[in-house]
């Protein structure tokens, strides 16, 4: 890796200073965590994977009208992004229960929800990114009132789209998480999506079998990890060029 200087190193992905001013190099890694980093393992070749999946979803999602800080993939594990200033609210879509919902409400896995539902998380690592309403997200000012109407509208269109684009390939979309950030074009700012959207973000369940084929293999020590990532790239026709040279063989998980 060329020498430059780092940003930020999260669980999964490591920010880069980029080759011009208002970019950002991120750098997929294979790592992988779950339940606030106790459990930690790695996942093969699956910040080839994500790299690759984030970059079609956004891009797909930037030709219908969604604006994305995507900018252009550089390499097997790297893309371009435009530098953002993230909102520290995690937003997640849910169609389906499943998760923390499911055990919150005591609504089984599996069953669909009388309409998408919006949750927002306060970012922080510390707290275990608690569930906040909107009031909380105003009140302490980590989005203005038109900021979480233009976040929330943007939520569902991206819900609205990904339901769709996967429906077609024989997957659920059942809930994801987003995160956007304000993006500042000379006097202006507008919201835009920000970070990554891939099997560890979203919950995919297979449309005919309801197998999982996301994180939650990961999670819940479901096996064939590696195999449901490619399998996601796989239906969406974009497994990396390079084939599985740069999948160094068996994973090593905990
Ligand atoms: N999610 C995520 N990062 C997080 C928390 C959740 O990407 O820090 C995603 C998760 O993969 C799922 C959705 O958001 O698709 C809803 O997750 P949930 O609240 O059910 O939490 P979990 O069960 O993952 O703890």
């Amino acid at each position: 890796m060329a020498r430059r200087r780092q940003i930020f190193e999260g669980k999964a992905k490591v920010l880069f200073e980029g080759p011009e001013p208002g970019t950002l190099v991120q750098y997929f890694k294979d790592d992988a965590s779950a339940f606030k980093n106790k459990k930690t393992g790695v996942i093969t070749g699956k910040g080839v994977l994500n790299n690759r999946i984030s970059e079609y979803l956004m891009t797909r999602l930037g030709d219908v009208g969604v604006p994305t800080h995507f900018m252009r993939r550089l390499n097997m594990r790297e893309q371009l992004v435009r530098e953002v200033e993230i909102i520290p609210v995690e937003v997640v879509v849910r169609n389906i229960s499943a998760g923390s919902l499911a055990k919150r409400f005591g609504v089984a896995e599996g069953t669909p929800l009388p309409r998408s539902i919006v949750e927002y998380c306060y970012k922080s690592h510390e707290l275990d990114d608690p569930l906040v309403s909107e009031e909380h997200i105003t009140a302490f000012g980590w989005a203005t009132p038109q900021e979480l109407d233009e976040i929330m509208s943007l939520a569902l269109r991206v819900n609205d789209f990904l339901s769709g684009l996967f429906l077609g390939i024989g997957i659920r979309l059942v809930d994801f998480r987003l995160e956007f950030g304000r993006l500042w074009e000379d006097d202006q700012m507008r919201i835009v999506l920000a970070d990554e959207i891939s099997p560890d973000s979203c919950r995919l369940w297979d449309i005919k079998t309801n197998e999982k084929m996301d994180k939650d293999r990961f999670r819940r020590d479901l096996g064939k990890v590696e195999e449901a990532y490619q399998e996601v790239a796989r239906r969406l026709g974009i497994l990396p060029e390079g084939g599985p040279r740069d999948m160094k063989g068996p994973a090593v998980m905990q």
